[in-house]
Protein backbone atom coordinates (compact mmCIF):
# COMPACT_ATOMS: atom_id res chain seq x y z
CA UNK A 1 0.00 0.00 0.00
CA UNK A 2 1.60 3.06 -0.75
CA UNK A 3 0.38 5.38 1.65
CA UNK A 4 0.98 9.02 -0.38
CA UNK A 5 -0.47 7.63 -3.56
CA UNK A 6 -4.15 6.86 -2.29
CA UNK A 7 -7.11 8.66 -0.72
CA UNK A 8 -8.48 7.83 2.72
CA UNK A 9 -11.02 6.14 1.19
CA UNK A 10 -9.06 3.86 -1.12
CA UNK A 11 -6.88 3.28 1.81
CA UNK A 12 -10.12 1.74 4.22
CA UNK A 13 -10.82 -0.56 1.10
CA UNK A 14 -7.26 -2.17 1.42
CA UNK A 15 -7.54 -2.39 5.36
CA UNK A 16 -11.17 -3.65 5.55
CA UNK A 17 -9.93 -6.53 2.75
CA UNK A 18 -6.17 -7.06 4.30
CA UNK A 19 -7.67 -7.12 8.11
CA UNK A 20 -11.39 -6.36 8.51
CA UNK A 21 -11.16 -2.67 9.41
CA UNK A 22 -11.76 0.32 7.99
CA UNK A 23 -12.45 3.86 8.00
CA UNK A 24 -12.12 4.39 11.59
CA UNK A 25 -8.36 2.68 11.41
CA UNK A 26 -7.92 4.42 8.02
CA UNK A 27 -8.37 8.21 8.72
CA UNK A 28 -5.85 7.25 11.54
CA UNK A 29 -3.34 6.64 9.50
CA UNK A 30 -4.55 9.27 7.11
CA UNK A 31 -4.65 11.79 10.08
CA UNK A 32 -1.53 11.17 11.67
CA UNK A 33 0.15 11.22 8.02
CA UNK A 34 -1.19 13.98 5.81
CA UNK A 35 -2.87 16.35 9.20
CA UNK A 36 0.24 15.79 11.65
CA UNK A 37 3.08 14.91 9.56
CA UNK A 38 3.55 11.98 11.78
CA UNK A 39 4.32 8.42 9.74
CA UNK A 40 4.49 6.48 13.47
CA UNK A 41 0.97 6.38 13.57
CA UNK A 42 0.81 3.11 15.77
CA UNK A 43 1.26 6.05 18.10
CA UNK A 44 -2.53 6.78 17.36
CA UNK A 45 -5.18 6.22 20.25
CA UNK A 46 -7.02 4.72 17.30
CA UNK A 47 -4.01 1.93 17.80
CA UNK A 48 -3.78 1.80 21.31
CA UNK A 49 -5.68 -1.31 21.94
CA UNK A 50 -3.95 -3.24 18.84
CA UNK A 51 -0.74 -2.50 18.74
CA UNK A 52 -0.09 -5.88 16.71
CA UNK A 53 -2.65 -4.21 13.56
CA UNK A 54 -0.68 -1.29 14.26
CA UNK A 55 2.79 -3.19 13.29
CA UNK A 56 1.00 -5.20 10.47
CA UNK A 57 -0.06 -2.22 8.96
CA UNK A 58 3.47 -0.55 9.05
CA UNK A 59 5.06 -3.46 7.35
CA UNK A 60 2.28 -3.55 4.66
CA UNK A 61 2.58 0.78 4.12
CA UNK A 62 5.33 2.00 1.75
CA UNK A 63 6.49 5.70 2.02
CA UNK A 64 7.56 7.48 -0.63
CA UNK A 65 11.94 6.83 -1.22
CA UNK A 66 12.22 10.90 -1.30
CA UNK A 67 14.39 12.99 0.48
CA UNK A 68 15.84 16.64 0.28
CA UNK A 69 18.85 17.38 -0.71
CA UNK A 70 19.49 20.62 -1.32
CA UNK A 71 17.40 24.02 -0.60
CA UNK A 72 17.80 27.62 -1.61
CA UNK A 73 16.46 30.68 -0.70
CA UNK A 74 16.39 33.51 -1.97
CA UNK A 75 13.91 36.73 -1.17
CA UNK A 76 12.09 34.41 0.66
CA UNK A 77 11.30 32.34 -2.09
CA UNK A 78 12.25 28.26 -1.14
CA UNK A 79 13.34 26.17 -4.22
CA UNK A 80 14.18 22.42 -2.81
CA UNK A 81 15.53 19.37 -4.86
CA UNK A 82 14.43 15.73 -4.20
CA UNK A 83 16.15 12.80 -4.59
CA UNK A 84 13.56 10.45 -5.44
CA UNK A 85 14.20 6.53 -4.80
CA UNK A 86 15.81 5.86 -7.91
CA UNK A 87 18.48 8.63 -7.66
CA UNK A 88 16.81 10.89 -10.13
CA UNK A 89 16.25 14.94 -9.04
CA UNK A 90 13.57 17.03 -9.23
CA UNK A 91 12.27 20.55 -7.70
CA UNK A 92 9.81 22.37 -6.01
CA UNK A 93 9.67 25.84 -4.93
CA UNK A 94 7.53 27.31 -1.84
CA UNK A 95 6.37 31.06 -2.97
CA UNK A 96 4.99 33.18 0.10
CA UNK A 97 2.86 36.17 -1.16
CA UNK A 98 0.01 38.48 0.97
CA UNK A 99 -1.63 36.09 3.38
CA UNK A 100 -0.91 32.97 1.09
CA UNK A 101 1.97 30.53 0.57
CA UNK A 102 1.93 28.71 -3.17
CA UNK A 103 4.15 25.64 -3.82
CA UNK A 104 4.88 24.97 -7.38
CA UNK A 105 5.31 20.91 -7.89
CA UNK A 106 6.83 18.52 -10.39
CA UNK A 107 5.19 16.49 -12.33
CA UNK A 108 7.73 14.49 -14.49
CA UNK A 109 11.67 14.14 -14.15
CA UNK A 110 12.32 16.36 -16.92
CA UNK A 111 9.90 17.23 -19.97
CA UNK A 112 9.29 15.71 -23.25
CA UNK A 113 7.53 18.59 -24.74
CA UNK A 114 11.09 20.46 -25.16
CA UNK A 115 9.90 24.29 -25.02
CA UNK A 116 13.16 26.02 -26.41
CA UNK A 117 12.87 28.43 -23.76
CA UNK A 118 12.96 26.06 -20.99
CA UNK A 119 15.41 24.81 -18.91
CA UNK A 120 13.68 21.61 -18.10
CA UNK A 121 13.03 20.74 -21.61
CA UNK A 122 16.59 21.05 -22.28
CA UNK A 123 17.25 18.34 -20.05
CA UNK A 124 15.46 15.89 -21.99
CA UNK A 125 12.54 13.25 -20.39
CA UNK A 126 13.52 10.97 -17.53
CA UNK A 127 10.11 9.50 -16.21
CA UNK A 128 7.13 10.30 -15.33
CA UNK A 129 6.03 11.16 -11.57
CA UNK A 130 4.20 8.65 -9.38
CA UNK A 131 1.02 10.26 -7.50
CA UNK A 132 2.95 9.58 -4.45
CA UNK A 133 6.09 11.49 -5.79
CA UNK A 134 4.08 14.03 -6.40
CA UNK A 135 1.99 14.03 -3.14
CA UNK A 136 5.12 13.90 -1.45
CA UNK A 137 6.79 17.41 -2.61
CA UNK A 138 3.21 19.05 -0.93
CA UNK A 139 3.90 16.56 2.69
CA UNK A 140 7.33 17.86 2.49
CA UNK A 141 6.72 21.47 1.79
CA UNK A 142 4.47 21.43 5.12
CA UNK A 143 6.54 18.96 7.16
CA UNK A 144 10.03 18.79 6.45
CA UNK A 145 10.17 22.72 5.77
CA UNK A 146 7.36 23.68 7.69
CA UNK A 147 6.28 25.78 4.84
CA UNK A 148 2.57 26.48 4.87
CA UNK A 149 0.64 25.23 1.21
CA UNK A 150 -2.26 27.48 0.64
CA UNK A 151 -2.00 26.56 -3.25
CA UNK A 152 -0.08 24.53 -5.44
CA UNK A 153 0.49 24.89 -8.65
CA UNK A 154 1.78 21.94 -11.16
CA UNK A 155 4.41 24.57 -12.86
CA UNK A 156 7.44 22.97 -12.15
CA UNK A 157 9.30 20.30 -13.90
CA UNK A 158 7.24 18.57 -16.74
CA UNK A 159 4.01 18.85 -18.34
CA UNK A 160 1.14 17.36 -16.14
CA UNK A 161 -1.21 16.60 -18.69
CA UNK A 162 1.31 14.19 -20.43
CA UNK A 163 1.36 12.36 -16.98
CA UNK A 164 -2.57 12.34 -16.49
CA UNK A 165 -3.23 9.32 -14.82
CA UNK A 166 -0.79 9.95 -11.95
CA UNK A 167 -1.03 13.78 -11.82
CA UNK A 168 -4.98 13.03 -11.63
CA UNK A 169 -5.18 10.41 -8.75
CA UNK A 170 -2.37 12.97 -7.25
CA UNK A 171 -4.94 15.87 -7.07
CA UNK A 172 -7.57 13.22 -5.23
CA UNK A 173 -4.97 12.07 -2.56
CA UNK A 174 -4.12 15.83 -1.98
CA UNK A 175 -7.29 17.50 -2.24
CA UNK A 176 -8.73 14.35 0.70
CA UNK A 177 -10.43 16.19 3.24
CA UNK A 178 -9.00 14.00 5.67
CA UNK A 179 -4.95 14.27 4.63
CA UNK A 180 -3.59 17.28 2.97
CA UNK A 181 -6.68 18.90 2.29
CA UNK A 182 -5.81 21.50 -1.15
CA UNK A 183 -9.12 22.02 -2.84
CA UNK A 184 -9.25 21.47 -6.60
CA UNK A 185 -9.92 25.48 -6.37
CA UNK A 186 -6.64 26.14 -5.14
CA UNK A 187 -4.49 23.76 -7.45
CA UNK A 188 -3.63 24.84 -10.65
CA UNK A 189 -2.34 22.82 -13.36
CA UNK A 190 -0.18 24.34 -16.12
CA UNK A 191 -0.01 23.30 -19.54
CA UNK A 192 2.03 23.52 -22.71
CA UNK A 193 -1.28 23.28 -24.70
CA UNK A 194 -2.08 19.78 -24.46
CA UNK A 195 -5.33 20.02 -25.71
CA UNK A 196 -6.40 15.97 -25.50
CA UNK A 197 -5.38 16.13 -21.89
CA UNK A 198 -7.53 19.43 -21.41
CA UNK A 199 -10.41 17.97 -22.87
CA UNK A 200 -9.57 14.90 -19.97
CA UNK A 201 -8.81 17.29 -17.67
CA UNK A 202 -12.38 18.54 -18.04
CA UNK A 203 -14.32 15.26 -17.81
CA UNK A 204 -12.44 14.77 -14.21
CA UNK A 205 -15.44 16.03 -11.98
CA UNK A 206 -13.12 18.85 -10.44
CA UNK A 207 -15.29 21.60 -11.44
CA UNK A 208 -12.88 24.34 -9.73
CA UNK A 209 -10.22 22.91 -10.76
CA UNK A 210 -7.66 25.72 -12.06
CA UNK A 211 -5.82 25.60 -15.70
CA UNK A 212 -2.93 28.04 -16.80
CA UNK A 213 -1.35 27.60 -20.28
CA UNK A 214 1.32 28.68 -21.23
CA UNK A 215 0.52 30.24 -24.66
CA UNK A 216 3.78 32.09 -25.48
CA UNK A 217 2.45 32.87 -29.67
CA UNK A 218 -0.60 33.54 -30.85
CA UNK A 219 0.54 32.68 -34.37
CA UNK A 220 1.28 28.55 -35.16
CA UNK A 221 4.88 29.13 -37.41
CA UNK A 222 6.26 31.00 -34.16
CA UNK A 223 4.13 28.83 -31.35
CA UNK A 224 5.60 25.94 -32.76
CA UNK A 225 9.06 27.18 -32.89
CA UNK A 226 8.91 27.91 -29.61
CA UNK A 227 6.83 25.07 -28.60
CA UNK A 228 6.94 21.90 -30.82
CA UNK A 229 3.62 20.54 -28.72
CA UNK A 230 2.30 23.18 -31.01
CA UNK A 231 2.56 21.03 -34.61
CA UNK A 232 0.87 18.26 -32.58
CA UNK A 233 -2.19 20.34 -31.47
CA UNK A 234 -2.29 23.72 -33.27
CA UNK A 235 -3.54 26.79 -31.96
CA UNK A 236 -7.02 26.25 -33.00
CA UNK A 237 -7.26 22.82 -31.55
CA UNK A 238 -5.62 24.36 -28.16
CA UNK A 239 -8.55 27.24 -28.61
CA UNK A 240 -11.75 24.90 -29.08
CA UNK A 241 -10.21 22.37 -25.73
CA UNK A 242 -10.32 26.02 -23.57
CA UNK A 243 -13.86 27.02 -25.01
CA UNK A 244 -14.85 23.33 -23.75
CA UNK A 245 -12.82 23.28 -20.99
CA UNK A 246 -14.49 26.54 -19.75
CA UNK A 247 -18.13 25.91 -20.43
CA UNK A 248 -20.02 25.33 -17.11
CA UNK A 249 -16.97 26.72 -14.96
CA UNK A 250 -16.99 29.93 -12.88
CA UNK A 251 -13.23 30.00 -12.92
CA UNK A 252 -11.37 31.74 -15.19
CA UNK A 253 -8.45 30.29 -17.64
CA UNK A 254 -5.24 31.48 -17.15
CA UNK A 255 -2.73 32.12 -20.15
CA UNK A 256 0.64 32.61 -19.49
CA UNK A 257 2.31 34.60 -22.21
CA UNK A 258 6.14 34.90 -21.20
CA UNK A 259 7.59 37.90 -23.19
CA UNK A 260 10.72 36.88 -25.13
CA UNK A 261 12.81 40.08 -26.26
CA UNK A 262 12.77 39.98 -29.83
CA UNK A 263 10.66 37.21 -30.48
CA UNK A 264 7.48 37.88 -29.45
CA UNK A 265 6.96 41.33 -28.24
CA UNK A 266 6.19 43.14 -30.90
CA UNK A 267 3.07 45.26 -31.73
CA UNK A 268 1.41 42.51 -34.16
CA UNK A 269 2.33 39.47 -31.78
CA UNK A 270 0.07 41.70 -29.02
CA UNK A 271 -2.91 42.21 -32.33
CA UNK A 272 -1.96 38.31 -32.88
CA UNK A 273 -2.67 37.59 -29.01
CA UNK A 274 -5.99 39.79 -29.00
CA UNK A 275 -7.29 37.86 -31.70
CA UNK A 276 -6.96 34.83 -30.62
CA UNK A 277 -8.13 35.38 -27.15
CA UNK A 278 -11.65 36.69 -28.69
CA UNK A 279 -14.19 34.07 -27.74
CA UNK A 280 -12.52 33.04 -24.61
CA UNK A 281 -12.80 33.56 -21.04
CA UNK A 282 -9.63 33.92 -20.25
CA UNK A 283 -7.31 36.11 -17.85
CA UNK A 284 -3.38 36.87 -19.57
CA UNK A 285 -0.72 36.36 -17.26
CA UNK A 286 2.37 38.87 -18.88
CA UNK A 287 6.01 37.46 -17.45
CA UNK A 288 8.74 38.82 -18.46
CA UNK A 289 11.46 35.86 -19.39
CA UNK A 290 13.85 35.40 -16.37
CA UNK A 291 16.56 35.39 -18.88
CA UNK A 292 19.22 32.90 -17.10
CA UNK A 293 19.34 29.27 -18.24
CA UNK A 294 21.56 28.19 -21.78
CA UNK A 295 18.35 28.65 -24.10
CA UNK A 296 19.78 31.33 -25.90
CA UNK A 297 16.80 33.80 -25.29
CA UNK A 298 16.59 37.56 -23.45
CA UNK A 299 14.95 39.21 -21.23
CA UNK A 300 13.29 42.12 -22.42
CA UNK A 301 14.26 45.49 -20.99
CA UNK A 302 11.32 46.79 -18.96
CA UNK A 303 10.72 49.70 -21.23
CA UNK A 304 9.83 46.84 -23.99
CA UNK A 305 7.51 45.03 -21.11
CA UNK A 306 5.60 48.44 -20.58
CA UNK A 307 5.08 49.00 -23.83
CA UNK A 308 3.62 45.46 -24.54
CA UNK A 309 1.35 46.27 -21.72
CA UNK A 310 0.06 49.37 -23.30
CA UNK A 311 -0.82 47.66 -26.29
CA UNK A 312 -2.65 44.83 -24.96
CA UNK A 313 -4.93 47.57 -22.82
CA UNK A 314 -5.63 48.92 -26.54
CA UNK A 315 -6.28 45.70 -27.71
CA UNK A 316 -8.68 45.29 -24.86
CA UNK A 317 -6.91 42.45 -23.21
CA UNK A 318 -7.45 41.61 -19.82
CA UNK A 319 -3.97 41.27 -18.12
CA UNK A 320 -2.33 40.81 -15.08
CA UNK A 321 1.80 41.42 -15.06
CA UNK A 322 3.68 39.17 -13.26
CA UNK A 323 6.69 39.56 -11.55
CA UNK A 324 8.66 36.71 -11.10
CA UNK A 325 9.41 36.21 -7.45
CA UNK A 326 11.77 33.24 -7.91
CA UNK A 327 13.67 35.14 -10.83
CA UNK A 328 16.96 35.01 -8.34
CA UNK A 329 17.01 31.03 -8.26
CA UNK A 330 15.11 29.94 -11.74
CA UNK A 331 11.74 29.42 -9.83
CA UNK A 332 10.12 31.61 -12.41
CA UNK A 333 7.75 28.88 -14.88
CA UNK A 334 9.65 26.60 -16.91
CA UNK A 335 13.36 27.54 -15.57
CA UNK A 336 13.04 24.32 -13.33
CA UNK A 337 16.23 22.28 -14.30
CA UNK A 338 18.83 20.66 -12.11
CA UNK A 339 20.38 23.77 -11.04
CA UNK A 340 20.29 23.15 -7.49
CA UNK A 341 22.25 20.16 -7.59
CA UNK A 342 24.52 21.29 -10.36
CA UNK A 343 25.78 24.61 -8.72
S1 LIG B 1 7.86 24.89 -20.35
FE1 LIG B 1 6.83 23.19 -19.32
S2 LIG B 1 6.10 21.88 -20.98
FE2 LIG B 1 7.65 23.23 -21.89
S3 LIG B 1 9.55 22.01 -21.77
FE3 LIG B 1 9.42 23.31 -19.93
S4 LIG B 1 8.51 22.00 -18.37
FE4 LIG B 1 8.09 21.09 -20.37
Amino acid sequence: MELFGITCGELADQLAQRYGRGLHHAAAVYRGAFQKGCTRFGEAPEFARSPELARRIAADLRLPACRIVATREVGGVLKFATALGDGRIIESVVIPAAGRTTLCVSSQVGCRMGCRFCATGAMGFGRNLSPAEIVWQAWAARFVLAARVDNVVFMGMGEPLDNFDHVAQALRVMGDQRGLDIAPRRITLSSAGHADGIRRLACLGLPNLRLAVSLNAADDRLRSRLMPINRRYPLARLKAALQAFATGRGGVVLVEYVLLAGVNDARQDAAKLAAYLTGLAVRVNLIAYNGEGASGFAAPPPAHVERFCRWLADEGVFFCRRRPRGRDILAACGQLGASLTTR
